[in-house]
């Protein structure tokens, strides 16, 4: 006996067991053929008991064949699922006709399945009418459809949310979320083309680079997060956005008078609230900014105009010096072309040896008498007047004629202090940071000491104290080099830079100059008088010489002396000359 009449017999057996008729259809090939297809098929009887199946709807269903035989749906699943499945049987045995019913299955674990079942009418050569099923299952395809919904609505959400993003970037500085340039554009053209009056402030932050260099970028951020959020808050301004870098801008609103004191008012505030000490990752830092301002249609007309005169009017105010706000002067025109008219000056005025040198004295506070000169760069040009060295430095440094200017007034400097100075009398020269980077700036400093006949002991060159907070390895070098020929080196500006006070003992530097701006406040400022005694304390303990700067006052010389300063400069012992003999004794 082979196996499959082996089983008929044992299913005969049963169905009759069941009553169920074995339909004489259901030979040993057409169960091999049916077992051979991967798709779960059955066949139910009138009653819905099921006849016969294949394999694959043992597997589906978790039972053998031998269970199922005889059975209902009833028998196996929900009563939900089992009438659900009879009502569909019903339609295609009442109709004849075939039909595909999506269907929910609940496995022998319990597990939820979708399932297609194709139902169809069979009438037996024998005369039976039975119903044969073809499942297909659908369970994987529907978790896969699933997925998809869920993965199609989440595309759908970042594309939404990345159009609002970018939408937001176009108008929006993501770092501190104002406004960004072309906002500025964009309202700036509403106000001026509607003829209305509109006032710019033109903010930028002073010594940023520095600060972001050397204290890390994610400080720097910090700085201006903290400085947005104040700008915001002022009153009277209708947008406050940043330009990029460290640069904002204020534009008033539409109801404000455009009268001085009004802006003047506003650009105080905004000085105020950039001088509130910052707080950043546990530290205290204090910034200033410096504020151009402009206004149309005084000024400007067009707002590529304006914009400009605001700019010009910036740098108005880091010339006078810092943490100030200046209004843009028509008499002074743009910057570009100031700026261009100043280089073509300059230029000529180097050819020209017209590059002057004034000296100013340095008073000793122990006896009061002239330790030395502070040599300072004096230009008159024909046409454009006398223009002072904070203008015209910076201008040489960025287009390459510094070298050759530094050379030259260190040339004048050494002669004119030879002729001139005597007692061991000191020489102070100022050198920018850029002419120090230069390799041969010390061999050519040497050669002008040697061939001039002045001795290298007697010459300090001055730096600031910016330059130095951040040294390069050229300048550090160039600083040693010098050092080892006795000449000497001091920190100009101090207390401007923002170098830690600690910071500074690892420089190879003799003197330290107190910035004027703290001079300036003695002594009715408790602040400034408590940072000017630090910094003397502190370099007595560093051993280190200091000189106050811009003493105006017999007030101030007294406070400073009985502090312990060493030796003072400015207007009251005696302001920069060019000629010979006014600040002798
Ligand atoms: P600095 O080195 O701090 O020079 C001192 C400045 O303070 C000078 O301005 C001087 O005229 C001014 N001053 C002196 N006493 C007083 C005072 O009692 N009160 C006030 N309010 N000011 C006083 P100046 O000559 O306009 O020079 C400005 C800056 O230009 C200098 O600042 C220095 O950094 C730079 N500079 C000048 N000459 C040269 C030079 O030959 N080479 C380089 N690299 N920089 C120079
Ligand atoms: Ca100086
Ligand atoms: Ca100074």
């Amino acid at each position: 006996m082979d196996t499959h009449s082996d089983m008929l017999t044992m299913l005969n057996h049963h169905r009759e067991a069941l009553s169920v008729p074995a339909p004489s259809v259901f030979t040993a090939e057409w169960q091999a053929m049916a077992d051979a297809i991967p798709d779960p098929i059955f066949v139910k009887n009138r009653e819905h008991r099921w006849v016969a199946m294949n394999l694959a709807f043992c597997t589906l269903t978790g039972r053998s064949r031998e269970k199922l035989l005889g059975l209902s749906d009833y028998d196996i699943s929900p009563d939900e699922e089992a009438q659900n499945f009879w009502a569909g049987d019903d339609e295609v045995f009442h109709t004849g006709e075939t039909h595909t019913f999506i269907e929910n299955h609940t496995d022998i674990n319990g597990t939820l399945r979708v399932i297609e079942t194709k139902k169809s009418i069979w009438k037996t050569d024998d005369g039976q009418i039975l119903l044969i099923g073809v499942i297909r299952d659908h369970t994987e395809l529907a978790g896969i459809r699933e997925d998809l919904a869920r993965i199609n609505l989440e595309l759908e959400r970042i594309v939404d949310e990345r159009t609002r993003e970018l939408q937001e970037l176009a108008f929006h500085d993501p770092l501190t979320g104002l406004p960004n340039r072309r906002s500025v554009f964009q309202k700036l053209k509403r106000r001026v083309t509607n003829n209305g009056t509109v006032a710019l402030l033109f903010i930028d932050v002073d010594h940023f680079k520095w600060i972001n260099d050397s204290k890390g970028h994610p400080f720097g951020d910090g700085i201006l997060r903290e400085l947005a959020s104040r700008y915001f808050k002022l009153e009277g301004i209708d947008m406050v956005a940043r330009l990029g870098g460290d640069e904002f801008v204020i534009i008033t609103n539409p109801g404000m008078p455009m009268t001085h004191s009004a802006l003047k008012n506003l650009a105080d505030s905004a000085l105020a609230a950039t001088r509130e000490p910052i707080e950043i990752q546990g530290e205290e830092v204090n910034v200033s900014a410096s504020i151009g301002i402009a206004q149309a249609p005084r000024d400007a007309a067009d707002i590529h105009d304006l914009i400009r005169c605001a700019d010009t009017a910036l740098y108005r105010a880091k010339d006078f010096g810092r943490d100030c706000a200046a209004f843009f002067e028509p008499r002074h025109g743009t910057r570009v072309e100031e700026f261009a008219a100043i280089e073509t000056g300059l230029r000529a005025a180097i050819r020209e040896h017209a590059i002057q040198v004034a000296f100013q004295p340095i008073i000793s506070l122990k006896d009061r008498t002239i330790m030395g000169v502070e040599a300072l760069a004096r230009w008159r040009d024909p046409e454009l007047g006398m223009i002072s060295p904070t203008k015209f430095i910076p201008i040489a440094e960025s287009c390459g004629l510094i070298t050759t200017l530094g050379t030259l007034m260190l040339r004048k400097s050494v002669i004119r202090a030879r002729n001139e100075l005597k007692n061991r009398q000191r020489l102070s020269v100022n050198v920018s940071p850029r002419e120090l980077e230069d390799p041969q700036f010390v061999s050519r400093l040497l050669g002008i000491l040697e061939e001039e006949g002045f001795p290298s002991d007697l010459l300090d060159l001055e730096i600031t104290e910016i330059s130095a907070a951040n040294p390069s390895k050229k300048l550090l070098t160039a600083l040693t080099a010098l050092r080892k020929e006795n000449i000497r080196i001091g920190l100009d500006d101090f207390g401007t830079g923002y170098s830690a006070l600690v910071q500074i003992q690892h420089l190879p530097i003799d003197r330290i100059k107190i910035d004027r701006s703290f001079v300036f406040e003695l002594p009715s400022n408790r602040k400034s008088c408590a940072l000017v005694e630090a910094m003397i304390k502190m370099c007595d303990a560093l051993e280190l010489e200091v000189v106050a700067e811009g003493v105006e006052t017999e007030e101030q010389l007294v406070f400073l002396q009985n502090l312990g300063c060493h030796a003072v400069q400015g207007f009251l012992s005696g302001r920069p000359k060019i000629r010979k003999s006014f600040w002798q004794e």
